[in-house]
């Protein structure tokens, strides 16, 4: 199964992102949805090709999914940046 950035945000999943300069982020799941639509695929390769290290320049970064361990924060409700991805067409 391949995850696009939809189900991620509506699984309340978390993104990270490692460069082998060393270089790590959390994703803007929000903002990638905006950017390229929220059925964007989120596997490796097409992360991979898509994400360039703002440090390096590199396209070689790794991913890593993060689910919200946090029980309080997997009870939230969407916020509401979120509801809005989720409503996209
Ligand atoms: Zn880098």
């Amino acid at each position: 199964m391949t995850f696009t950035v939809r189900s991620l945000i509506a699984g309340r999943y978390r993104l990270a992102v490692y460069c082998p300069c060393g270089h790590g982020t959390w994703l803007d799941l929000i903002a990638l949805a905006r950017q390229d639509g929220p059925d964007t695929p989120t596997d490796h390769l097409s992360m991979r090709r898509r994400l360039k290290c703002s440090i390096c320049g590199r396209r070689r970064a790794d991913i890593k999914l993060h689910p919200e361990t946090d029980s309080l924060l997997s009870d939230r409700p969407y916020t509401a940046e979120e509801a809005e991805v989720l409503a996209m067409p």
